[in-house]
């Protein structure tokens, strides 16, 4: 994390910004490749590893990621459409979400998807409604449960809690009939999430061998085939100082001998893991340019052209210290010395890094926020002030693909209408 990255692929990021502007998102697919092996390396052939499209819901980055085998997680109906479009085929996708509604649950049925997650019992009864207006019976279906057990390790923890999310394990256990008066639906397997950023592998472990022995159990109490288990994923990447990387060789035998276990006894079973941020985040870096360097009352400020209008994530949600996402200086070399970086919109949230140590930074200076690949541009406030969303680009071969516009002017006033208060006499 100590190398500032000045060029991906042959490319000099400063002849990127000088094609496509600032701020920009460039996503390495050479980074993309390398992450998903060293995690497709290390975890049993029998469990596929699904893309959790929430991360970075960009078309090109799902189709890359799909060419090295992921299918894919997707929860709207814009993020099936796009996985489709990517190439995904319709049995290595599935969609999840509390909130689904006719529109996604019928894309569901006509593109004839892996499984759909339901989520709550009313959610299969309509469900099952729309699967006869369709003519469709026996129509995959994995029930996400809320489990009694609490997870361990995550920065954002699931189970064990009120949650709008899935149904609640001892509510499953007692639906027994409930479920059997489904005619249109074939319950094959469970689906749990147990939350966001683990970095300690052996949480991992741990919530996956409760998941796997919670869906045997369901499947047996509720009387169905097991052919399907997705156990979640949520792995984390280090962004802070007091934060190190997923020790993945760890991990993987951990996850090998829980899962061998688990298919020994369910030989016919998918098993599926699914990510967002650790597929993506490592490959993306958030490039903005130094417009204004200023001290207010002895602290140095940059005020840069993109900030958490595109880079929520980079605020530190959730922690109370605001820590910092590795930022790097492109520009310049030598002492050290403290910035606080922000963006340009009229709040003083609109921090990216505080007291952050860099070279001097002067106007016009390249600054790089590192391992931004997820949860960037899509978990962001893009349209505060209107500076609408930044390009992005993937370098892919060596080639840099533009595959997002930014936003124009144009784009941001399309969809408002204006009242004409003047009218002519
Ligand atoms: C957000 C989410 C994911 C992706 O989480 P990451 O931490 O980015 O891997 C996967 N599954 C569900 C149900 C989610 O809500």
């Amino acid at each position: 994390m100590n190398t500032a990255t000045i060029d991906i692929q042959g490319n000099a990021i400063s002849a990127l910004v000088e094609e496509f502007g600032t701020p920009l998102f460039v996503y390495d697919a050479d980074v993309l490749e390398r992450t998903y092996h060293e995690l497709r390396d290390v975890l049993p052939v029998g469990a596929d590893i699904f893309y959790s499209l929430k991360a970075n819901p960009n078309v090109s980055v799902c189709a890359m990621l799909n060419s090295l085998g992921t299918g894919a997680e997707v929860s709207s109906y814009t993020e099936l459409v796009t996985a489709l479009r990517a190439g995904v085929a319709p049995r290595d996708v599935i969609f999840l979400g509390p909130g689904k509604d006719e529109q996604e649950l019928a894309a569901c049925i006509e593109a004839g998807i892996h499984a759909i997650v339901c989520e709550s019992l009313d959610e299969l009864d309509l469900l099952d409604s729309l699967l006869a207006t369709a003519g469709r019976n026996e129509f995959p279906v994995l029930m996400r449960i809320n489990p009694a057990f609490g997870s361990k390790g995550s920065g954002l923890a699931m189970g064990g809690k009120p949650r709008q999310f899935g149904i609640d394990e001892v509510e499953l256990r007692d639906s027994k009939s409930r479920l059997a008066a489904l005619q249109n639906i074939r319950v094959k397997g469970v689906h749990a999430y147990m939350g966001t950023r683990f970095l300690n592998h052996e949480d991992v472990v741990h919530n996956t061998r409760q998941i796997l022995a919670t869906a045997e159990d369901l499947a047996g109490v509720l009387g169905f085939p097991l052919e399907t288990v997705d156990f979640g994923g949520g792995l984390g990447v280090a962004y802070f100082d007091n934060e190190n990387d997923v020790e993945l060789a760890a991990l993987g035998t951990g996850l090998t001998d829980v899962l061998s276990t688990f298919s020994a006894r369910n030989p016919r079973c998918r098993m599926i893991m699914e990510l967002g941020r650790f597929l993506t985040a490592v490959a993306g870096t958030y490039i903005v340019r130094a417009r204004y360097v200023k001290d207010s009352m002895g602290e140095k400020f940059v005020v840069a052209d993109g900030g958490t209008n595109h880079h929520m994530a980079a605020v530190g949600v959730g922690s109370f210290v605001k820590r910092n996402f590795p930022i790097r200086h492109l520009s310049n070399t030598g002492a050290l010395r403290p910035y606080t970086v922000t963006g340009p919109l009229c709040t003083p949230n609109d921090v990216v890094g505080k007291k952050v140590q860099l070279p001097e930074v002067r106007p016009g200076d390249l600054l790089a926020v590192e391992r931004s690949g997820a949860y960037g541009p899509t978990a962001s406030p893009g349209l505060f002030l209107s500076h609408g969303f930044p390009a992005e680009v993937l370098v892919h071969g060596g080639q840099a693909h533009l595959v997002r516009e930014r936003d124009s002017v144009e784009d941001l006033l399309a969809k408002q209408h204006l009242v004409d208060f003047h009218p002519a006499f």
